[in-house]
């Protein structure tokens, strides 16, 4: 940080990305085209900061000392900036995450636009609103906690936790409240009934994701004809139909394995490009008290990262 105001000036407007690793976040291209749409461009900037784990706070101490505006926050670091900010939101705060940073006069306040990312990103996306909708997420993770809390504050009907550790699943329902429930990722009649009912199905674990390994099945049973290898999804994509809206938070490889065999099942298949151009956007709101041109984050974002890629 400290060379980034070097180099600009004390004029300048710096945000930025923290996280490990953090070279290949979209963020500061999403930042910066969006600086450009607005005019601001050549006065704010936005820039990837590699930040070790344990050291966010060394990063915001940092952005106090150098005046940094705003700061997206991704792995590893959301939880321990929701501890480290002088205020959260009420959505960060039952989250235990934050992922944006907002420093005003020297007071970090943390919030977290994953969700509402999330949900906007299904109508722009999918035209998929859930209001009075039933909805299954699988996982139970930081990603799918933001999902299920968003999905209930937007008015879903249901919303059914499926996951490898039941525990988790369990507190991951509780956001939701009375709208929350759960069913065992290895429950297979459960599961497909719970799938099945459901009008959106959202895979917020990183399985099918560049780079992992192909993981436990969803039963935990080999594939047909003596092959070991496991699969890559959580929810089988054979348990999902026309007329429903099958959403991957991973985004590589764009599509995902899950959402080429969803799409053959006829449902609509949304990978998780959308969710984070939305978020960026949520926080460029904070940053600048501006419009976000999601659009144009959009674009840069689909030409960044190919259907196909
Ligand atoms: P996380 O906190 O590590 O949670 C991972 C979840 O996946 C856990 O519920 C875990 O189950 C489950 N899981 C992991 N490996 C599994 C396996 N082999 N079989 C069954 N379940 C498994 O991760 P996260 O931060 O929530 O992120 C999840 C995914 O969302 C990642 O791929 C991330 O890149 C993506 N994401 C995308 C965006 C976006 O903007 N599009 C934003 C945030 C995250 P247990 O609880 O049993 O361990």
């Amino acid at each position: 940080m400290e060379s980034a105001r070097r180099v600009l000036g004390p004029e300048a407007t710096i945000v930025g990305v923290i996280g490990s690793p953090v070279a290949h976040s979209l963020s500061p291209l999403l930042h910066n085209t969006a600086f450009s749409a607005l005019g601001l461009g050549g006065r704010w900037h936005s820039f990837a900061f590699e930040v070790r784990a344990g050291a966010a706070a060394d990063a915001l101490a940092s952005m106090r000392l150098w005046e940094i505006t705003g700061l997206s926050v991704t792995m590893p670091h959301k939880a321990a900036v929701a501890v480290l900010v002088d205020e959260v939101s009420e959505t960060a705060r039952r989250l235990d995450a934050v992922n944006c940073v907002i420093n005003t006069d020297g007071r970090l306040r943390g919030i977290n636009t994953d969700g509402d990312g999330f949900v906007a990103s299904l109508a722009r996306g999918a035209d998929f609103h859930p209001a009075g909708r039933p909805c299954l997420v699988a996982g139970a993770g930081g990603a799918a906690r933001a999902v299920v809390l968003a999905l209930a504050a937007a008015g879903a009907s249901s919303v059914t936790v499926a996951n490898r550790t039941l525990g988790r699943a369990r507190d991951a329902a509780a956001l939701a409240g009375s709208a929350g429930l759960v069913v065992p990722l290895d429950d297979e009649g459960a599961l497909a009934a719970a799938v099945r009912g459901a009008d959106l199905v959202v895979n917020a674990t990183p399985l099918g994701m560049t780079g992992t390994t192909r993981a436990p099945g969803a039963f935990g049973t080999p594939a047909p004809g003596g092959d070991t290898r496991t699969e890559a999804w959580a929810i089988p994509p054979g348990l999902l139909r026309a007329g429903q809206v099958a959403a991957d938070l991973v985004y590589a490889p764009r599509p995902t394995p899950w959402l080429v065999a969803a799409r053959g099942a006829g449902a609509t298949a949304l990978d998780g490009l959308g969710m984070l151009v939305h978020q960026a956007a949520a926080q460029l709101v904070q940053w600048t008290g501006l419009d976000a041109p999601v659009e144009e984050m959009w674009r840069a974002a689909e030409e960044a990262s190919p259907a196909g890629s």
